[in-house]
């Protein structure tokens, strides 16, 4: 938003020159006490040159001196907060491997008491600086006499003045904390926080109640005396709230701007929905639709018809379908006398789609594959119109392939591209619609801002006759088991996937690889027909392998993560992930998504080596939960938005204050007002979904 100038808002104009000595935003920071030429180069190789640039560098935490007690008041009970210096600080060894405790005697004006901590012996040393400290902890009374156990400690920092909140700053170079307490203190004093432009409208601050942006950074650097810790500390406040709300609707804006100006575009081309179309696409349709792929065709078919280009996202779980919703729009493109395409990440995705379009279509339509490998003549048929349909990789596309008619573009499974590559592809045709499919559920949140200018449509129904897939977590050491039961699922005439994350030994640090397990276990399954894919084998093999699996001819699949996305062969049931805590949750929910598209009940089982902490958890919310939404939604909260989306879109994401899911609520609150600000005089029209 800009700011508009100050004589509309009814204020004062700005006093030039009355205040030449004053240190405004604008002011170079060399004018703060104590930031020479060496510390003003520290700062702006970190970006700050100007006094309004450094106070948007914020505390990092507070310093809370507000309620201690003094020593002298404190009884059995607490948890109290004391401050003083430690005296007679000394490390005694207990009886017992390993046992000890710290103790001292920790003095203010008031008095003093007796402190212990057991078993930290380094905190001996960590102590031992003699400076003033917080404690805050429990006192005990121990043979009658009083003393604080296993407080915690900070050590009070040693300037700020008198009591209240005092903020701890993340160094910036050389310059620590208290240096920047200083120099922020010296603006705000100046006025410098008043000074600061207003972007946000009025109305949108007091709808939600907002301070003003001075006010709000002045009164994080220096919080006012009834200030609560905890809502600071979890970014709750209005303070932070107002940074927050202010950045989400920079961005909303922006991405509603796009939207609304895509209404304003029209498309060059038409389709033609009549009986005629309908009764096609009954006739190839092999399956009656699920409910959500019926309401999700309606609301595509609805954007379709409209004047101006399509931008939709369709996010659906691993399994729902996306792929027939995909293959009637096409359909509907290719009946109109117009051509569509179908993009895939991986060639064995483009391959497998190129042959489900084939056989759902290719009696009415030309398909044409379009990979590294296809000759002049696919892409000459595809240039000339006589190919109707193609489809082909992300990364095909993105170099020179001409169209004739291009009305359709399909983008399947992405969830590693951003915004620029997704305009990069849709460049083909004048205003083609678009349709962009995910590859992973992703939590709302994510969804309106990575996305945010796209429409979303959801395929929330899996087809009838699904099964949760039975999923197991073992060890490694108990890879036996797993392989007992796969061996009788064979035998039984089921098909199964080993997945490992590397294809050599040694790619993965210890981790299992195709060249190594892999080789030992189709020696132990030699009854069984098996075969390997990887990314390194030619597309011609892989797509002979790929097939013969599929036709049931090889029934034991040893796989990369080549399969990880849309690999579709229903009868499948089986799956054994190797050095599964080499992959993510979203990944591991993928893979697992190759299981259980068929009526056969489907199980997984995730063997894994030695595993760290969040590593555990992973596993664990991946038992337990089958839902892609919902183990997105425990996947960002486990890891945050930056590996959840691949990392260059993460690094699309703008923000520098805002964080999903924390700050969700104020997502919605953004996105509703950015609408309506975009839409204002939009006559009629409303905004998309
Ligand atoms: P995804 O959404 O993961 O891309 P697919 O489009 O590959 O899922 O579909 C998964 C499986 O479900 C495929 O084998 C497909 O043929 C099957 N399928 C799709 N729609 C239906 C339906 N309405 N009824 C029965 N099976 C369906
Ligand atoms: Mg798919």
């Amino acid at each position: 938003m800009t700011r508009p100038p100050a004589a509309q808002r009814g204020e004062a104009p700005e006093p030039s020159g009355t205040r030449a000595a004053a240190v405004g935003p604008g002011t170079a920071v060399t004018a703060l006490p104590g930031v020479g030429p060496r510390r003003a180069a520290t700062l702006a190789a970190a970006g700050i040159e100007r006094v309004g640039e450094l106070l948007w560098h914020l505390p990092r935490d507070w310093q809370d001196r507000r309620r201690t007690v003094p020593l002298s008041a404190v009884t059995a009970g607490g948890p109290w907060l004391v401050r003083g210096r430690l005296e007679r600080l000394r490390l005694r060894r207990l009886p017992g491997r390993g046992r000890c405790v710290v103790e001292a005697v920790v003095r203010d004006a008031s008095g003093a008491l007796p402190v212990s901590w057991f078993h930290q012996p380094w905190l001996a040393e960590r102590l031992a600086g003699g400076g003033e400290l917080l404690l805050r902890g429990r006192a005990v009374r121990r043979g009658g006499a009083l003393r604080l156990e296993h407080p915690q400690w900070e050590a009070v920092a040693a300037e700020g003045g008198a009591g209240g909140l005092l903020p701890v700053y993340p160094p910036i170079g050389g310059c620590g904390s208290s240096l920047l307490r200083g120099w922020l203190a010296a603006a705000l004093a100046a006025g410098a926080a008043d000074a600061l432009d207003e972007p946000l409208a009025e109305e949108l601050r007091l709808r939600h109640r907002l301070p003003p942006l001075g006010e709000a950074l002045r009164s994080l650097h220096q919080p006012p005396a009834d200030t609560e810790l905890a809502a600071l500390r979890s970014w709750s406040d209005p303070a932070h709230g107002r940074l927050v709300y202010g950045e989400l609707l920079a961005h909303q804006l922006e991405l509603a701007q796009r939207a609304r100006a895509q209404r304003d575009r029209r498309k060059p081309h038409r389709y033609r929905l009549d009986d005629a179309v309908r009764r096609r696409a009954r006739e190839v349709l092999p399956f009656r639709l699920t409910g959500a792929q019926k309401r999700v065709v309606r609301e595509l078919v609805a954007d379709l018809e409209r004047r101006w280009p399509m931008r939709r996202l369709l996010q659906g779980d691993v399994g729902s379908g996306k792929t027939l919703v995909a293959a009637l729009l096409l359909l509907l493109a290719a009946e109109s006398g117009l051509q569509g395409a179908l993009l895939a990440p991986t060639e064995i995705l483009a391959e497998q789609h190129a042959a489900t379009l084939g056989r759902l279509l290719g009696r009415f339509h030309r398909v044409e594959l379009l990979t590294a490998g296809s000759g002049a003549e696919a892409r000459r048929a595809v240039a000339r119109g006589a190919a109707v349909l193609a489809v082909g990789t992300h990364a095909l596309f993105q170099q020179g392939q001409d169209f004739h008619r291009l009305a359709l573009v399909v983008i399947d499974e992405q969830h590693r591209f951003g915004v620029r590559q997704r305009e990069l592809m849709t460049g083909k045709g004048p205003d083609p619609d678009v349709l962009v499919m995910s590859a992973t559920p992703i939590p709302r949140s994510l969804a309106l801002t990575a996305y945010g200018d796209l429409d979303l449509a959801v395929l929330d129904e899996l087809p009838p006759g699904r099964h949760p897939v039975e999923t197991l977590v073992l060890p490694s050491a108990r890879r036996r088991e797993a392989y007992r039961r796969l061996r009788q699922e064979l035998a039984a005439g089921g098909r199964g996937y080993v997945v490992f994350p590397a294809i050599a030994e040694g790619e993965e640090r210890g981790g299992a690889s195709l060249a190594g397990v892999g080789r030992a276990i189709r020696q132990s399954f030699a009854e069984v027909p098996s075969a390997e894919l990887h990314g390194r084998m030619d597309a011609a093999t892989r797509e002979a392998v790929m097939e013969s699996f599929r036709r049931g001819e090889v029934r034991l699949l040893l796989a990369t993560t080549v399969i990880e996305v849309g690999v579709d062969v229903p009868e499948a049931s089986a799956m054994i992930v190797e050095s599964a805590e080499r992959f993510g949750l979203g990944q591991l929910h993928q893979l697992r998504g190759r299981v259980g598209r068929g009526e056969r009940p489907a199980w997984c089982a995730a063997l894994h080596g030695p595993l760290t902490p969040l590593g555990r958890r992973r596993l664990a919310v991946f038992a337990g939960e089958q839902d892609g939404f919902a183990l997105a939604e425990a996947d960002l909260a486990l890891r945050g938005p930056g590996d959840l989306l691949g990392e260059r879109q993460a690094g699309e994401l703008p923000f520098r204050f805002a964080q999903l899911p924390r700050d969700g609520e104020w997502l919605e609150r953004a996105r509703g007002d950015a609408r309506e600000i975009a839409w204002k005089g939009a006559g009629s029209r409303s905004p998309p979904l």
